[in-house]
């Protein structure tokens, strides 16, 4: 089963990938995590992504769609992938089909995240990760059962992205709905396209999306 995980910064789209990893065995490709992966790294690209994620604007389409056509070619990505983050313009929704055919691939079902813009800069200014596992959380939403204790990993460090604060937040809002949003009617033609309230409890989305996978 192949997925896209579509919606706005902070829509949940990595909590609810995180999720379907662990229920599914499908791979989370999360083309942000790859990119801070390289920012981390220092590599020449990670140098010129920086200062873009850093305002919140896109990485150019050349840039990303090698970057995912190098990842979906790696054999874990055989037993299904979810795709987080990707694709963000019509190109890349483009070069992704192109990609996928080539292979063989099919695209199972691309799930909106719907959230109100409103809500979403609560819940990037209020977004932490632990250091170790990656595990998601939120100062309000959802924190660690016992304060500044991972669940997941017990580790004890977390995280913070530097592009999370509120003057990034608006032109990162302004990007999805003038370069990510034309790619809704693009998959909504081809039958693929489902959505799910975003704006419900973690848990309830997470139910939302596991009927739109049994065909419920
Ligand atoms: P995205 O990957 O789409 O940017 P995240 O999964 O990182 O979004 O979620 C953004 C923040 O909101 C995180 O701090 C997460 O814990 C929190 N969050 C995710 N889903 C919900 C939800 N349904 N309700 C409230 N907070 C949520
Ligand atoms: P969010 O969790 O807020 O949706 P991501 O972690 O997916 O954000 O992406 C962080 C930043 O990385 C984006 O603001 C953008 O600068 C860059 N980025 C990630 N994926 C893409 C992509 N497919 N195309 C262009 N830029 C991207
Ligand atoms: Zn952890």
């Amino acid at each position: 089963m192949n997925l896209i995980l579509l919606g706005p910064p902070g829509a949940g789209k990595g909590t609810q990938a995180k999720r379907l990893e662990e229920r599914h065995g499908l791979v989370q490709l999360s083309t942000g995590d790859m990119l801070r992966a390289q920012v981390a790294s220092g590599s020449p690209l990670g140098l010129k992504a920086k200062e873009i994620m850093q305002a919140g604007k896109l990485v150019p389409d050349d840039v990303m769609i090698a970057m995912i056509a190098d990842r979906i070619s790696q054999p874990d990505c055989a037993r299904g992938f979810i795709l987080d983050g990707f694709p963000r313009t019509v190109p890349q929704a483009e070069a992704l089909d192109r990609m996928l055919t080539e292979k063989g691939l099919k695209l199972d079902q691309v799930i909106e995240m719907k959230v109100d813009d409103a809500a979403l800069v609560d819940r990037i200014t209020g977004r932490f990760t632990c250091a170790r596992c990656g595990r998601g959380y939120h100062d309000r939403f959802n924190r660690p059962k016992d304060d500044g204790v991972c669940d997941a990993c017990g580790g004890t460090e977390f995280t913070r992205r530097a592009d999370d604060n509120a003057e990034t937040v608006s032109t990162r809002l302004a990007a999805y709905h003038a370069q990510t949003a034309p790619i809704l009617p693009y998959y909504r033609e081809r039958g693929v396209l489902r959505e799910v309230d975003g704006m419900a409890e973690i848990d309830v989305v997470t139910e939302q999306i596991e009927a739109l996978l049994a065909g419920r």
